[in-house]
């Protein structure tokens, strides 16, 4: 778990991010919000092993770290091309972030050198636009994506995610209102990651005061589709700052969130709502967290 956070730049947690390791050492990365790419350095990967980004959703938090993985994966010697798969929109984002777009200047200035000019390829990653059903396949892993309920289809598509590598099964939401596709997605896993963005009381708070998003799924909910998917091990991540001690954050969140709860003693909240359906492990998903398989 290289990233547990959400949309606000929180001291303790980086924005989504998730790396998958496989025992032949390929690594798959799904979303790269703020913060991925140096989190990945301190748990001793180097971004320019990493072959593939699978982009859950469009929303900032969980994609606005690719440009930094990019860059910087280049100039640590990243060989060819990244591989880099979303919903509908993820190529022009990806096309206007590099060369034709924010960072021409700086790839124009350093393309003038011998050594950089020489994988160029690597900040012209290959974009897959993806709809439901299987996405990507190689002789190690399998992955599929649905339709969750996040953003209004109108706007964007947003995805949960299956992969399935070395008999192991691990279910990722992306950010989503409680799903029948997550319920599908999770089937029988051996891990659930899912999206846990605000208890009750905030979602509450949020749809009381009709201040940015409230699709999103609570532990009271996540632990029924925990249950319904029979998984063998859940851990709830993209926690929407309720736990933080920031005072800028508490400062600046005063009209999104219900800031005099909180504090980490909303987690036992969140573990208490969780187990009154769900009796697997249990594990709060927290950076740098390592789950082993
Ligand atoms: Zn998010």
């Amino acid at each position: 778990m290289l990233g547990t956070g959400a949309a606000l730049p929180d001291p303790d947690r980086a924005q989504s991010s998730i790396l998958i390791t496989l025992d032949n050492g390929k690594n798959y990365l799904f979303d790269c919000g703020e913060g991925s790419t140096r989190q990945m350095v301190r748990a001793n990967i180097n971004p320019a092993d990493v072959g593939w980004v699978f982009l859950s959703h469009l929303h900032y938090d969980h994609i606005c770290g690719l440009p930094f993985f990019v860059l910087s994966s280049w100039v640590f010697n990243r060989d060819g091309q990244l591989k880099v798969y979303g919903p509908r929109g993820t190529r022009d984002f990806v096309d206007h972030s590099f060369e034709n777009g924010a960072f021409k200047v700086d790839i124009q200035a350093r393309a003038a050198y011998g050594v950089r000019q020489k994988n160029i390829e690597a900040v012209r990653p290959l974009v897959t636009e993806v709809s439901p059903g299987l996405i990507y396949q190689d002789e190690h892993v399998r992955i599929y994506v649905d339709l969750v309920d996040h953003i209004p289809a109108e706007i964007t598509d947003c995805f949960g995610i299956r992969l399935e590598a070395e008999g192991k099964v691990v279910a990722f939401s992306g950010d989503t209102a409680p799903c029948e596709s997550m319920v599908r997605l999770a089937q029988d896993a051996d891990l659930l990651i899912h999206e846990c963005t605000f208890p009750e009381s905030f979602l509450a708070h949020r749809a009381k005061s009709g201040v940015g998003t409230y699709s999103h799924t609570s532990p009271l909910e996540l632990g029924k589709i925990a249950a319904r998917a029979k998984v063998k091990q859940l851990v709830p991540t993209h926690f929407g700052h309720f736990d933080s001690t920031s005072p800028v954050i508490k400062r600046a969140a005063a009209n999104h969130l219900p800031i005099d709860l909180m504090g980490p003693d909303m987690l036992d909240e969140v573990v208490r709502d969780l187990r009154k359906s769900y009796k697997g492990p249990i594990s709060l998903a927290h950076d740098l967290m390592r789950i082993d398989l």
